[in-house]
């Protein structure tokens, strides 16, 4: 065995496949086992091959499952684990979409035309990664010959442990001697293309690769350098991280004492403003004191004033009441005069007629006595009369 072979073999037993590769359905189009491939990284074997069959005979094309929403493609997964058919579904709908992203369909099979164009295209799966890209591959090429990606050339290449290589096809012959030496691809070249797979996806990516994670640091030129590095980086970022903490903490002290300094002067300030409200409360209490005061005179005052209006219009009342009752007295004295006049010339008027009446009475008495008289002269006169014509009748007669 030669050295590189040892440092090979080395290498490779230090990585620890996390993947097994299922059993390719074979004459099945490459997009089937691509969905394959990503099933079973949750499914069985025989779940993925049914959850495919359902798949398909649910739908008219792949585009309609690569619309559907992973809720409506879940009864389809053969799993009655409803987390796992969760992550299945989800895990279709990804396998369609990338594949349709980067193919503009889902026709692999160009994967067999130009392998060169195939180690390309590859590095954009990232979903399915290389280990499942790389498998692809091997299908589209019968199984042949050895998968060579862009990822793995340049996995090589930061290995060191073949000559620089730049093209994909001239990394050919120097990868299919490091993974066996053979042309046909046999169980130790699947092994090898499994193990340094499962590092490109783990570990060894593109722009930044995990070197201070990779079992293979040890053993690769690219890796101890990017890994000293990185130790040097951590350094400088531990040294930073402390340096930043003590920052910080001075910002904290500072800030805390800046907070503190606020709160002493907001303390101040609010015992001023009370001290000044309270002064000012003083200040309105005595005003108001002195307000009422003012409003106490004035009311006194006022009262004063209105007492001896009042008394002033009492006296003025009586005044005019005594004065009113001196007239009304002398009205009624002059009316009692006027009355006791009336009435004593009424008495005098009474007595002149009582006087003429008695007069008059008499006067008629008089006459009566005198018309009595009379007539008692008359009637004698009248009886002498009748007594001398009866005298002279009788003497007549005889
Ligand atoms: S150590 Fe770094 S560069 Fe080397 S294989 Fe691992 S990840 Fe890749």
């Amino acid at each position: 065995m030669s050295a590189k072979s040892e440092a090979v073999a080395k290498i490779l037993a230090k990585i620890q496949p996390t993947w097994q590769p299922p059993t390719p359905l074979e004459g099945a189009p490459l997009v089937e086992n691509a969905l394959l491939c990503v099933l079973v990284r949750t499914l069985s074997q025989a779940q993925a091959e049914a959850t495919i069959k359902s798949l398909k005979q649910a739908a008219g094309d792949w585009n309609e499952l690569r619309v559907c929403q992973p809720q409506e493609l879940q009864p389809l997964i053969a799993t009655k684990d409803a987390a796992r058919s969760l992550r299945a579904a989800r895990d279709v709908r990804e396998c369609l979409q990338e594949i349709f992203q980067w193919s503009h369909g889902y026709d692999l099979e160009s994967l067999k035309e130009d392998w060169v164009a195939a180690g390309k295209f590859v590095t954009y799966l990232s979903f399915h990664g290389h280990r499942i890209s790389h498998f692809l591959m091997w299908l589209a090429a019968d199984k042949k010959t050895l998968p060579i990606s862009a990822a793995l050339v340049r996995m090589v290449d930061r290995l060191g442990v073949g000559e620089r290589i730049g093209s994909l096809k001239k990394s050919r012959a120097p990868i299919e001697n490091l993974a066996g030496g053979s042309k046909e691809v046999g169980a130790k070249e699947q092994d090898f293309l499994l193990r340094m797979s499962e590092v490109i996806d783990r570990w060894c990516h593109a722009q930044k690769p995990l070197c201070h994670q990779c079992p293979l640091v040890d053993d690769c030129v690219f890796g101890r350098k990017a890994f000293k590095e990185w130790k040097v980086q951590q350094v400088r970022m531990e040294q930073y991280r402390k340096k930043e903490e003590q920052r910080r903490e001075i910002l904290r002290k500072k800030e805390e004492e800046r907070e503190k300094k606020l709160a002493e002067r907001e303390k101040k300030r609010r015992e001023a403003e009370q001290a000044k409200a309270e002064r000012e409360r003083a200040r309105m209490q005595r005003e108001e004191q002195r307000r009422k005061a003012i409003e106490s005179k004035e009311k006194a005052r006022v009262d004063e004033i209105q007492r001896r209006k009042a008394a002033a219009e009492a006296a003025r009342v009586e005044k005019e009441r005594q004065r009113k009752a001196a007239i009304e007295q002398k009205r009624k004295q002059a009316e009692q005069r006027k009355r006791d006049e009336e009435a004593r010339k009424m008495a005098a008027a009474k007595a002149k007629a009582a006087a003429q009446l008695k007069q008059k009475a008499a006067a008629q008495k008089a006459a009566e006595q005198k018309r009595k008289e009379a007539e008692r002269k008359a009637a004698e006169r009248k009886k002498a009369a009748a007594a001398k014509a009866k005298k002279s009748s009788k003497t007549r007669r005889r």
